[in-house]
């Protein structure tokens, strides 16, 4: 473990194995249908790297980056960084996330890729449900994690320890909080 993780909250095959199950839930959900995965830049690129490897349906493979305005946007203004490029009309899309905390962003996308035609569900591998300010439909979730900054398996603290194969507590001395 290095030095700026206070401890690790879910190791590499506890996530392995709920990847797995996740996985195996769309599998039979989505069972002889076309899927999108609509992977969320940057956090979710390990997750879904592992996700796509456990699924079984057909799967297309698609991008976005986003955020939502200023720290308190419950409003939901949806700042596009980069759009995906399927056009998702009457697709079914995945959303996969690294973690939902607000809900904020994640609402609003939700919001336009149904104006935009397609059928959403979300699947996250991890949900902080004490900071949740907008309401949104998980369909497929992988661990509910108290209210710690977490980092690893893809996400970042200023860019930094997204390459940890774990996911651990940020010491808090690392951001100030
Ligand atoms: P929200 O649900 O608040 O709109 O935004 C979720 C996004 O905030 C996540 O995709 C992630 O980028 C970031 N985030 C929220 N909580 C954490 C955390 O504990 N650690 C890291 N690294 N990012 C987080």
């Amino acid at each position: 473990m290095i030095n700026e993780v206070q401890e690790i909250l879910i190791n590499e095959s506890e996530i392995q194995e709920k990847v797995k199950y996740l996985a195996e839930q769309i599998n039979k959900d989505y069972a002889g249908k076309d899927i999108v995965l609509m992977i969320i830049l940057k956090g979710s690129v390990v997750f879904s790297a592992d996700l796509m490897r456990y699924l079984n349906v057909n799967v297309s493979l698609d991008f976005m980056q986003v955020s939502s305005y200023g720290s308190s946007s419950v409003s939901g203004e949806l700042k596009i960084l980069k759009d995906g490029q399927i056009d998702v009309n009457g697709k079914n899309v995945i959303i996969a996330e690294d973690i939902i905390d607000s809900g904020n962003t994640l609402s609003a996308l939700v919001k336009l890729l149904k104006k935009r035609g397609a059928n959403v569900e979300i699947c996250t591998l991890l949900s902080k449900p004490a900071r949740r300010e907008t309401q949104v439909d998980v369909k497929y979730e992988g661990f509910e994690i108290p209210d710690e900054f977490v980092v690893g398996y893809g996400m970042d603290y200023d860019e930094r320890f997204r390459n940890l194969p774990y996911i651990g507590i940020l010491k808090r001395e690392v951001y100030g909080g």
